[in-house]
């Protein structure tokens, strides 16, 4: 309202993540009126910037989003420049240190000065290494909190690197903080494909009545990068490809496909589903897991390297790039049903999706008439999550003509061809969902329990008996046990079929 102003302190402003993502996710919101009337964003680092050196930097990274339609309107460039000139000018920086209350202080007297007596609200977005959270925490809720208005922290993996430390960590920051003031993100919770799965499950009658094992014959997660960590090993390294996608986004997304009808979609209510999920899965066995790290190799004149060739990468690490797991959920609609997950780095694409893989037609007509296997005629629907955002459904159809032969065909909802608008940046909704008090698509405390409780007896074995991963070359399809393993359980990896 009118009478209230909110203040979004990015805490590690300098950094990386805050020019590439936080600030143009802000300016998006701007843009589109989604902020409040009164509102200012602060960026707090070490390093020694002018309010004018910070918004020259950031002004460099913001970009409109213009819908195709009206593209060639000619206030429209105008309109944007206007509004970044508008926006850069409500953007202030702060030097000061992450433990220090006297820095913190200061802040607090500087956001004061500009929120003039309002009813303020504060939200405050650590961008910074996460063995500075607590520091961070610590100064910020003892002397920046708001004392009007709501304090909110948000927060991003990694959220400790297994069950101890994670636990560990939420207690250090519950010294300071309620559990609704936290804000965890997992931004592929704020992908629009990710949001839409519950959509498709709940509001279409032809999705829900199958989603069980009497239909489904196994689902696949798999998340792919067709680069290595170039250069920027150091952190990858202590973490890990299991810790880094699996037991964060890939498992966030397993929830969300697998938990039973919340009661409704609030907050609570979505996320009781998902602990309920989670609790009811098997922790992973070392024999349903395949690590792998990427290896160089040259073709023709150029040149790929190892991970191990990373100058910020320790020689021999065992540090798997690449995962492959089958997991498995114990209760009545999913019991047998395995739950493939693969994640790699330096594959030979970049993609994320999800694969459903439905059962056989029991005595199917038809089945002379297909050229190829039966097994690959089985239906499978694929929500491609990046790049190109689709949902399709592969069916099989008849080959028009006087014979009868069938082939398979896509019914297929391709986003750039549907859809005018360019899709929000996942940044941007969460952002939006912080300031809104929206917890539903936050990762809540016990989850993260749930979710290390499923995978930390898995890295404490891998790590025990130091199992040296598969080494597959860079840019490949990555180690063939991936296969073995999906084969184990009678699974064909759908990204890998020919018709894709
Ligand atoms: P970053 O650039 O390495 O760090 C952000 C800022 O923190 C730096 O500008 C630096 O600011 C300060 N900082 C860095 N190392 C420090 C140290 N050892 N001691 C004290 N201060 C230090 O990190 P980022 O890539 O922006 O990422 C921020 C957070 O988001 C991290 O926790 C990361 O794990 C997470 N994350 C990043 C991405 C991404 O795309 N980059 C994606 C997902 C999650 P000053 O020196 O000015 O104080």
């Amino acid at each position: 309202s009118g009478d209230s102003t909110l203040s979004i302190t990015v805490v590690g402003a300098s950094g990386d993540l805050a020019k590439k993502k936080i600030f143009p996710a802000l300016f998006a919101l701007y843009y589109e009126d989604f902020l409040p009337k009164n509102f200012i964003v602060y960026g707090h680092a070490r390093t020694k910037l002018t309010d004018e050196e910070l918004r020259d930097t950031v002004s460099r990274t913001l970009t409109c989003r213009i819908d195709k339609r009206v593209i060639r309107a000619t206030n429209c460039r105008e309109n944007c420049e206007n509004k970044m000139e508008e926006f850069l000018k409500r953007c202030f920086y702060h030097s000061g240190q992450y433990n220090s209350e006297e820095d913190f202080e200061e802040l607090d007297k500087k956001l004061k000065e500009k929120e003039a007596g309002k009813l303020a609200h504060r939200l405050f977005y650590l961008s910074i290494p996460p063995n500075l959270f607590v520091d961070v925490v610590k100064c910020a809720s003892l002397k920046a909190s708001s004392e009007s208005g709501w304090t909110r922290v948000i927060v991003e993996k990694p959220f400790g690197r297994d069950s101890e430390s994670s636990g560990e960590l939420t207690r250090s920051l519950k010294q300071y903080l309620a559990e609704d003031q936290i804000f965890r993100i997992d931004h592929y919770l704020g992908k629009e494909l990710v949001e839409n799965l519950s959509v498709l499950r709940f509001s279409n009658l032809v999705f829900e009545p199958l989603w069980s094992r009497n239909y489904i014959r196994n689902v696949q997660l798999i998340f792919s990068e067709d680069f290595g960590t170039e250069g920027r090993g150091g952190y990858f390294d202590n973490y890990g490809i299991i810790r880094d996608i699996m037991q964060n986004h890939l498992l966030q997304i397993l929830a969300l496909f697998a938990m039973e009808t919340p009661v409704s979609l609030d907050a609570e209510d979505v996320r009781n589903e998902k602990v309920k999920v989670l609790r009811s899965m098997r922790p992973l066995q070392l024999e349903d897991v395949v690590v792998g790290q990427y290896k160089g190799h040259s073709k023709g004149s150029k040149l790929y390297p190892a991970y191990t060739d990373d100058p910020t990468v320790p020689n021999g690490s065992l540090t798997p790039t690449f995962a492959a797991a089958a997991l498995f959920i114990d209760n009545a609609r999913w019991d047998g049903v395995p739950f493939l997950m693969k994640a790699g780095k330096a594959l030979h694409t970049r993609r994320a999706e999800i694969r459903v893989q439905f059962r056989h037609v029991p005595g199917n007509l038809y089945k002379r008439n297909f050229g190829t296997d039966l097994d690959k005629a089985t239906n499978e629907l694929v929500l491609r999550v990046q790049p190109d955002e689709a949902v399709y459904l592969k069916i099989n159809n008849k080959v028009p003509g006087l014979g009868m032969r069938l082939d398979r065909s896509d019914l297929n909802l391709l986003y750039r061809a549907r859809y005018t608008r360019e899709i929000p940046d996942a940044y941007e909704r969460l952002l939006l969902d912080a300031v809104e008090g929206e917890r539903r698509l936050f990762i809540r405390s016990d989850e993260l329990d749930a979710a290390w409780s499923l995978f930390t007896p898995l890295l404490k074995e891998l790590e025990d008996k130091k199992i040296g991963p598969e080494l597959y070359p860079y840019g490949s399809r990555g180690p063939v046990g991936a296969h073995y393993l999906a084969a184990k359980y009678n699974v064909r990896w759908g990204d890998l079929g020919s018709e894709d």
